[in-house]
C-alpha cells in the first residue's frame, strides 16, 4: 500500500507569492479514510478576493500588455510546458495528495494527474497556433470594404471549480485561460483544495508572471461569491452544482457578465439486446462508478432491453461484489470513500428515500460491512424504479446506479431524456446504425458509443438543458477566453 505522505501547509498565492488570509481564517482538511483532520488551508474572503483582482488586473496593464496578454502565444505556451513538466515531475506525490484529500482510488488520481499535465501540453500547442490566427480575413459583399477578426484575452476571469476531481477541473480553465492571455483568479472547493495549492506551487517554481494565476481557497459564499460580484472580473467559469450555477448566474447578471456553466447531471446508458453481455457490464459499471460514482457526467440510469434484462442484473450483480472496496491508496482500490460526511449523509438519504418511495435495493445500499471508517458507500443498484422517483430524476453523485427495462427504441430514448439534464448519454449495441441514431435523438451534450466517461482534451466537453452551457476543452475551450473584434476598413478612394 502507497503511504500517505503529509500535506504541506499553504496560504493564498497572491501575486506570485503565498499570502496568510486578511482575517487569518483556515479550514480543516478531513482525510475521508480515516476521517481525521489532516491539515488545513486557508479560508480567504471578500478582502483576500479584493488583493487578488487587483493584482490579476495589474499582470495585465504591466508593460502595457506586452508581459502575457498581448504578448505571442508561443511566448505563453512556454509557461504552459514548464507547468506541465513540473507536474509530471511531481505525479505521484500529487497524486497521493489527490487520494488522501477527496477518497478516489490511487490508480484514478494517477491518471487525474497525468491528464492534467496533458491539458496544459494541449493548450500549449493552441497558444502557439493562436497567433496564426490573428486578422483572419471575412469575406464581405461589397469591394469597397475590409474585414477581419482579432481574438483577444477576455481579461480577468474568475474560475470556480468542485471536489470530485480538483486539480483537473481547475486545468480544464486555468490552462486555456493562460493560453488566450487571461489573468485567472481560481477559487477551487473548500472540500479539494491541496493539489490547487501544489498548482501555486508549481507556478511560482516555473516562475508565471506575478499576478497572471492568483488561487483564493476558501467557502463559496466567502470567496466565490465576491469573485462574482467584482466589478473587475471580465468572466466567471464555474462547474459545480445546479444550484450554485443559478446563483452564479443570478449575481452576474447585473453587471452582464459572461458565465459558463458545467452543472450535474443524470445521464443514461441504453444498453440494447444484441451486446456482449461481459463487456457491456463492464463499460456500465465504469460508467456509473468510477471516481466513487462521484462523476458530473456518471451514467447512472441504465436502460436495459428487458429481453436481457434479468441475465444482465445477474452478470452486473456478480461483477458488483468483486469491486475491491478499501483504503483508496490500497493497490486494487476500486471504490474508495465518498469526499465527505455531507456527502455520505446525502447519498445515504437518496437511497432510503428511494426505499420509502417502493424502490427495490438490488444490491448495496449501506456502509460495507469491513470499513468501520471513512465515508464508505457501497456500490448500490436500484431497481423497480417509478420515472416519478427522486432517485430517477435526481443526481445522486455518489456510487448508486438506476435500472430501467424498456421493449422499444423509441421508448429507451424517451426514458434516456425523461430529465432535466443533459450532460452525457452513452449507448451500447453493435448495430452503428442505430448508435446514430439513438447518438442524434439523444438531448445531452456528450455521447459515447460502446462506452461511457472517455475523455479527451482535444474533444468538446459540456451539457445541455440543466447540466449548463458554454463548451471547456479542445478548440471550444480556448474560445471562453477569447473576445472577438471585427475589425472593418473601407478601402476605396471613391467617396461613400
Ligand atoms: P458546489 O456547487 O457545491 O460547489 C462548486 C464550487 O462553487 C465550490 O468551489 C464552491 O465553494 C463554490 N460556491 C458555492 N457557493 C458559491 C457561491 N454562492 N458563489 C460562488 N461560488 C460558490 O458543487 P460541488 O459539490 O463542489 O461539486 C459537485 C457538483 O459539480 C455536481 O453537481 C457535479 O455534477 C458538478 N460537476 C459538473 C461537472 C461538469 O463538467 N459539468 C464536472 C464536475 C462536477
Amino acid at each position: 500500500m502507497a503511504m500517505a505522505i503529509p500535506i504541506p501547509s499553504r496560504q493564498l498565492f497572491i501575486n506570485g507569492e503565498w499570502r496568510e488570509p486578511v482575517l487569518k481564517k483556515r479550514i480543516p482538511i478531513v482525510n475521508p479514510t480515516t476521517e481525521e483532520i489532516v491539515g488545513d488551508i486557508p479560508a480567504a474572503t471578500a478582502e483576500d478576493v479584493e488583493l487578488a483582482v487587483d493584482a490579476a488586473r495589474q499582470a495585465l496593464s504591466r508593460n502595457k500588455g506586452k508581459d502575457w496578454s498581448s504578448a505571442s502565444g508561443a511566448f505563453r505556451a512556454k509557461y504552459l510546458r514548464a507547468i506541465a513538466a513540473k507536474i509530471t515531475e511531481r505525479k505521484s506525490e500529487l497524486a497521493n495528495l489527490e487520494t488522501i484529500d477527496c477518497g478516489k482510488p490511487l490508480e484514478e488520481a494517477v491518471w487525474d494527474i497525468d491528464d492534467v499535465a496533458g491539458c496544459f501540453e494541449y493548450y500549449a500547442d493552441l497558444a502557439e497556433g493562436l497567433d496564426a490566427k490573428q486578422k483572419a480575413p471575412v469575406s464581405l459583399p461589397m469591394e469597397n470594404f475590409k474585414s477581419y477578426v482579432l481574438k483577444e484575452p477576455i481579461g480577468v476571469v474568475g474560475l470556480i471549480t468542485p471536489w470530485n476531481y480538483p486539480l483537473l477541473m481547475a486545468t480544464w480553465k486555468v490552462a486555456p485561460a493562460l493560453a488566450a492571455g487571461c489573468a485567472a483568479i481560481l477559487k477551487p472547493s473548500e472540500l479539494a483544495s491541496v493539489t490547487c495549492l501544489e498548482l501555486a506551487e508549481v507556478c511560482r517554481e516555473v516562475g508565471l508572471p506575478p499576478g497572471i494565476l492568483n488561487i483564493v481557497t476558501g467557502l463559496g459564499p466567502e470567496a466565490g461569491a465576491p469573485l462574482v460580484s467584482h466589478p473587475h472580473v471580465d468572466k466567471i467559469a464555474f462547474t459545480g452544482s445546479n444550484a450554485t450555477g443559478i446563483r452564479i448566474m443570478a449575481a452576474a447578471a447585473p453587471m452582464v457578465k459572461p458565465v459558463s456553466l458545467e452543472l450535474g447531471g443524470k445521464s443514461p446508458i441504453i444498453v440494447f439486446e444484441d451486446v456482449d453481455l461481459d463487456k457491456a457490464v463492464e463499460w456500465t459499471i465504469f460508467g456509473c462508478f468510477w471516481t466513487n460514482g462521484q462523476i458530473c457526467s456518471a451514467t447512472s440510469r441504465l436502460l436495459v432491453h428487458e429481453s436481457i434484462a434479468a441475465e444482465f442484473l445477474e452478470r452486473m450483480v456478480k461483477w458488483i461484489k468483486n469491486i475491491k472496496i478499501s483504503d483508496p491508496l490500497e493497490e486494487g482500490c476500486r471504490l474508495g470513500p465518498v469526499v465527505s460526511g455531507g456527502q455520505y449523509e446525502k447519498v445515504l438519504k437518496f437511497i432510503s428515500n428511494a426505499k420509502s418511495e417502493g424502490a427495490t435495493i438490488l444490491c448495496g445500499g449501506a456502509r460495507p460491512e469491513h470499513l468501520k471508517k471513512g465515508f464508505f458507500v457501497e456500490p448500490t443498484v436500484i431497481t423497480d424504479i417509478a420515472t416519478s422517483m427522486q432517485i430517477w430524476r435526481e443526481e445522486v453523485f455518489g456510487p448508486v446506479l438506476c435500472v430501467k427495462a424498456f421493449s422499444t427504441e423509441d421508448e429507451a430514448i424517451e426514458l434516456a431524456n425523461d430529465t432535466r439534464y443533459g450532460l452525457g448519454a452513452a449507448v451500447i449495441s453493435k448495430d452503428l446504425e442505430r448508435c446514430d441514431r439513438v447518438s442524434k435523438a439523444f438531448q445531452a451534450g456528450i455521447v459515447w458509443i460502446n462506452c461511457s466517461q472517455p475523455c479527451f482534451s482535444q474533444a468538446p466537453w459540456g451539457g445541455k438543458k440543466h447540466s449548463g452551457f458554454g463548451r471547456e476543452l479542445g478548440e471550444w475551450g480556448l474560445d471562453n477566453y477569447l473576445s472577438v473584434k471585427q475589425v472593418t476598413q473601407y478601402v476605396s478612394d471613391e467617396p461613400w
